[in-house]
Protein backbone atom coordinates (compact mmCIF):
# COMPACT_ATOMS: atom_id res chain seq x y z
CA UNK A 1 0.00 0.00 0.00
CA UNK A 2 1.06 3.47 -1.02
CA UNK A 3 0.83 6.23 2.07
CA UNK A 4 0.74 9.77 -0.12
CA UNK A 5 1.60 12.33 3.05
CA UNK A 6 0.73 16.02 1.48
CA UNK A 7 0.69 19.36 3.07
CA UNK A 8 2.79 23.00 3.05
CA UNK A 9 6.39 22.99 4.14
CA UNK A 10 6.41 23.11 7.65
CA UNK A 11 2.64 21.99 8.20
CA UNK A 12 4.83 18.79 10.06
CA UNK A 13 5.40 16.24 7.48
CA UNK A 14 8.58 14.57 8.22
CA UNK A 15 7.86 14.99 12.01
CA UNK A 16 4.61 13.11 11.78
CA UNK A 17 6.04 10.41 9.42
CA UNK A 18 9.02 9.96 11.13
CA UNK A 19 7.07 8.81 14.75
CA UNK A 20 4.95 6.67 12.79
CA UNK A 21 8.13 5.00 10.79
CA UNK A 22 9.04 3.99 14.20
CA UNK A 23 5.56 3.05 15.72
CA UNK A 24 4.54 1.25 13.02
CA UNK A 25 5.86 -2.12 11.77
CA UNK A 26 6.71 -3.50 8.16
CA UNK A 27 6.29 0.83 7.26
CA UNK A 28 8.87 2.08 5.27
CA UNK A 29 9.68 5.62 3.84
CA UNK A 30 10.35 6.36 0.39
CA UNK A 31 13.50 8.54 -0.38
CA UNK A 32 13.15 10.87 -2.81
CA UNK A 33 15.64 12.04 -5.39
CA UNK A 34 16.01 16.18 -5.01
CA UNK A 35 18.24 18.62 -6.11
CA UNK A 36 17.59 21.34 -3.02
CA UNK A 37 20.56 21.46 -0.81
CA UNK A 38 21.12 19.11 1.90
CA UNK A 39 20.35 20.46 6.00
CA UNK A 40 22.36 20.18 8.43
CA UNK A 41 20.32 17.19 10.24
CA UNK A 42 19.72 15.25 7.24
CA UNK A 43 21.41 12.30 5.52
CA UNK A 44 21.98 11.14 2.03
CA UNK A 45 20.22 7.86 1.59
CA UNK A 46 17.79 8.24 4.53
CA UNK A 47 16.47 11.58 4.27
CA UNK A 48 16.75 11.91 0.57
CA UNK A 49 19.31 11.44 -2.13
CA UNK A 50 21.15 14.62 -2.66
CA UNK A 51 22.11 14.29 -6.74
CA UNK A 52 22.81 17.68 -9.32
CA UNK A 53 20.17 19.30 -11.49
CA UNK A 54 22.21 17.51 -14.23
CA UNK A 55 21.98 14.06 -12.62
CA UNK A 56 17.96 14.86 -12.38
CA UNK A 57 17.32 15.45 -15.52
CA UNK A 58 18.88 12.67 -17.05
CA UNK A 59 17.02 10.73 -14.77
CA UNK A 60 13.85 12.25 -16.24
CA UNK A 61 15.09 11.29 -19.47
CA UNK A 62 15.40 7.87 -18.75
CA UNK A 63 11.83 7.56 -17.54
CA UNK A 64 13.09 6.68 -14.04
CA UNK A 65 10.87 8.30 -11.70
CA UNK A 66 7.38 7.31 -11.22
CA UNK A 67 6.18 10.89 -10.58
CA UNK A 68 8.46 14.05 -10.20
CA UNK A 69 7.75 17.88 -10.03
CA UNK A 70 9.51 20.77 -9.35
CA UNK A 71 8.84 22.66 -5.78
CA UNK A 72 10.21 25.73 -4.38
CA UNK A 73 12.10 26.28 -7.17
CA UNK A 74 14.32 22.52 -6.81
CA UNK A 75 13.55 19.28 -8.36
CA UNK A 76 11.69 16.06 -6.45
CA UNK A 77 11.04 13.23 -7.25
CA UNK A 78 10.25 9.55 -6.44
CA UNK A 79 12.15 6.61 -8.05
CA UNK A 80 10.51 3.48 -9.75
CA UNK A 81 13.30 1.90 -8.22
CA UNK A 82 12.56 2.72 -5.08
CA UNK A 83 9.06 1.93 -5.01
CA UNK A 84 9.92 -1.62 -6.30
CA UNK A 85 12.31 -2.61 -3.77
CA UNK A 86 10.52 -1.23 -0.62
CA UNK A 87 6.94 -1.43 -1.96
CA UNK A 88 8.07 -5.35 -1.81
CA UNK A 89 8.88 -5.31 1.63
CA UNK A 90 5.80 -4.14 3.27
CA UNK A 91 3.78 -0.46 3.09
CA UNK A 92 5.45 2.66 2.02
CA UNK A 93 4.84 6.20 3.60
CA UNK A 94 5.48 9.07 0.57
CA UNK A 95 5.97 12.52 1.37
CA UNK A 96 5.30 14.37 -1.68
CA UNK A 97 3.85 17.86 -2.51
CA UNK A 98 0.09 18.17 -4.17
CA UNK A 99 1.65 18.09 -7.80
CA UNK A 100 3.29 14.20 -7.35
CA UNK A 101 0.08 13.03 -5.18
CA UNK A 102 -1.96 13.87 -8.32
CA UNK A 103 0.66 12.05 -10.54
CA UNK A 104 0.47 9.09 -7.76
CA UNK A 105 -3.56 9.03 -7.84
CA UNK A 106 -3.60 9.04 -11.52
CA UNK A 107 -0.67 5.55 -11.05
CA UNK A 108 -2.09 3.79 -8.33
CA UNK A 109 -5.60 3.12 -7.66
CA UNK A 110 -4.85 1.55 -4.09
CA UNK A 111 -3.13 4.58 -2.68
CA UNK A 112 -4.68 6.53 -0.02
CA UNK A 113 -4.09 10.44 -0.02
CA UNK A 114 -3.27 12.35 3.41
CA UNK A 115 -3.36 16.46 3.98
CA UNK A 116 -1.50 17.96 6.92
CA UNK A 117 -2.76 20.98 7.84
CA UNK A 118 -0.91 23.20 10.52
CA UNK A 119 -3.61 25.26 12.91
CA UNK A 120 -2.97 28.39 11.04
CA UNK A 121 -1.17 30.37 8.48
CA UNK A 122 0.44 32.05 11.18
CA UNK A 123 1.96 28.90 13.36
CA UNK A 124 3.12 27.62 9.84
CA UNK A 125 5.47 30.99 9.57
CA UNK A 126 6.44 30.20 12.82
CA UNK A 127 7.43 26.36 12.42
CA UNK A 128 9.39 27.19 9.30
CA UNK A 129 11.10 29.99 11.10
CA UNK A 130 11.88 27.42 14.44
CA UNK A 131 12.91 24.94 12.12
CA UNK A 132 15.92 27.73 10.90
CA UNK A 133 17.02 25.89 7.64
CA UNK A 134 15.57 28.64 5.35
CA UNK A 135 16.64 32.18 4.38
CA UNK A 136 14.51 35.03 4.62
CA UNK A 137 13.31 34.88 1.17
CA UNK A 138 12.97 31.16 0.62
CA UNK A 139 10.24 31.54 3.93
CA UNK A 140 8.34 33.84 2.45
CA UNK A 141 8.55 31.96 -0.99
CA UNK A 142 7.69 28.61 0.91
CA UNK A 143 4.73 30.94 2.67
CA UNK A 144 3.47 32.28 -0.67
CA UNK A 145 3.24 28.69 -1.86
CA UNK A 146 1.50 27.33 0.89
CA UNK A 147 -1.40 29.59 -0.33
CA UNK A 148 -2.11 28.02 -2.94
CA UNK A 149 -0.91 23.61 -1.65
CA UNK A 150 -3.87 24.10 1.36
CA UNK A 151 -6.58 24.95 -1.36
CA UNK A 152 -5.85 21.34 -2.48
CA UNK A 153 -7.07 19.68 0.95
CA UNK A 154 -10.23 18.22 -0.59
CA UNK A 155 -8.57 16.02 -2.99
CA UNK A 156 -7.57 14.04 -0.07
CA UNK A 157 -9.12 10.86 1.64
CA UNK A 158 -8.06 12.01 4.86
CA UNK A 159 -7.06 15.38 6.71
CA UNK A 160 -5.09 15.57 9.59
CA UNK A 161 -5.07 18.84 11.92
CA UNK A 162 -1.71 18.93 13.67
CA UNK A 163 -2.02 21.23 16.06
CA UNK A 164 -1.17 19.08 19.14
CA UNK A 165 1.63 16.51 17.93
CA UNK A 166 0.67 13.45 19.56
CA UNK A 167 -3.24 14.21 18.41
CA UNK A 168 -1.91 14.42 14.82
CA UNK A 169 0.34 11.11 15.16
CA UNK A 170 -2.32 9.10 16.74
CA UNK A 171 -4.82 9.96 14.10
CA UNK A 172 -1.86 9.22 11.44
CA UNK A 173 -0.98 5.91 12.93
CA UNK A 174 -5.00 4.73 13.37
CA UNK A 175 -5.64 5.83 9.64
CA UNK A 176 -2.41 3.86 8.33
CA UNK A 177 -3.98 1.24 10.58
CA UNK A 178 -7.44 1.27 9.57
CA UNK A 179 -6.48 1.14 6.13
CA UNK A 180 -4.26 -1.76 6.56
CA UNK A 181 -7.19 -3.70 8.17
CA UNK A 182 -9.60 -2.71 4.41
CA UNK A 183 -6.69 -3.79 2.44
CA UNK A 184 -6.46 -6.98 3.88
CA UNK A 185 -8.67 -8.87 2.25
CA UNK A 186 -6.50 -9.69 -0.83
CA UNK A 187 -3.97 -10.38 1.47
CA UNK A 188 -1.54 -14.06 1.55
CA UNK A 189 -2.60 -14.39 5.43
CA UNK A 190 -6.44 -14.41 4.64
CA UNK A 191 -5.91 -16.57 1.62
CA UNK A 192 -4.59 -19.13 3.89
CA UNK A 193 -6.93 -19.13 6.38
CA UNK A 194 -9.69 -19.57 4.46
CA UNK A 195 -7.87 -22.42 2.49
CA UNK A 196 -7.74 -23.91 5.73
CA UNK A 197 -11.47 -23.82 6.02
CA UNK A 198 -11.52 -25.52 2.24
CA UNK A 199 -9.35 -28.83 3.45
CA UNK A 200 -11.34 -31.90 3.08
CA UNK A 201 -12.22 -33.86 6.47
CA UNK A 202 -9.47 -36.47 7.29
P1 LIG B 1 7.43 19.56 6.96
O1 LIG B 1 8.10 18.22 6.84
O2 LIG B 1 5.97 19.49 6.66
O3 LIG B 1 8.10 20.62 6.16
P2 LIG B 1 8.49 19.53 9.67
O4 LIG B 1 8.14 18.16 10.13
O5 LIG B 1 9.92 19.79 9.28
O6 LIG B 1 7.52 20.01 8.49
O7 LIG B 1 8.04 20.54 10.83
C1 LIG B 1 8.36 21.93 10.78
C2 LIG B 1 8.72 22.42 12.19
O8 LIG B 1 7.55 22.39 13.01
C3 LIG B 1 9.77 21.54 12.89
O9 LIG B 1 10.64 22.38 13.62
C4 LIG B 1 8.93 20.66 13.82
O10 LIG B 1 9.67 20.28 14.95
C5 LIG B 1 7.78 21.59 14.17
N1 LIG B 1 6.50 20.89 14.47
C6 LIG B 1 5.96 19.85 13.80
N2 LIG B 1 4.77 19.52 14.33
C7 LIG B 1 4.54 20.37 15.36
C8 LIG B 1 3.47 20.53 16.32
N3 LIG B 1 2.39 19.76 16.32
N4 LIG B 1 3.59 21.52 17.22
C9 LIG B 1 4.68 22.34 17.23
N5 LIG B 1 5.73 22.24 16.37
C10 LIG B 1 5.66 21.26 15.43
P1 LIG C 1 11.50 20.02 1.76
O1 LIG C 1 12.44 20.78 0.88
O2 LIG C 1 10.88 20.89 2.82
O3 LIG C 1 12.10 18.75 2.29
O4 LIG C 1 10.30 19.55 0.83
C1 LIG C 1 9.67 20.47 0.01
C2 LIG C 1 8.43 19.87 -0.61
O5 LIG C 1 8.80 18.87 -1.55
C3 LIG C 1 7.47 19.19 0.36
O6 LIG C 1 6.14 19.60 0.00
C4 LIG C 1 7.65 17.72 0.09
O7 LIG C 1 6.45 16.99 0.34
C5 LIG C 1 7.95 17.76 -1.39
N1 LIG C 1 8.64 16.54 -1.87
C6 LIG C 1 9.58 15.81 -1.25
N2 LIG C 1 9.92 14.75 -2.00
C7 LIG C 1 9.16 14.80 -3.12
C8 LIG C 1 9.03 13.97 -4.28
O8 LIG C 1 9.69 12.95 -4.44
N3 LIG C 1 8.14 14.36 -5.22
C9 LIG C 1 7.36 15.48 -5.09
N4 LIG C 1 6.50 15.74 -6.06
N5 LIG C 1 7.45 16.28 -4.02
C10 LIG C 1 8.34 15.94 -3.04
Amino acid sequence: MLIVVSGPSGSGKSTLCRKVLNNIENLFFSVSHTTRERRENEIHGKDYYFISEEQFKKMIKNNEFVEWAIVYGNYYGTSKKEIEEKASKGDLILDIDVQGASQIKSKFQDAIFIFIMPPSFEELRKRIIKRGDEDFFSVEKRLKIAKEEIKHYREYDYLIINNELNKAVEELASIIITQRCAQRKDSIEVKRIIESFCEKEK
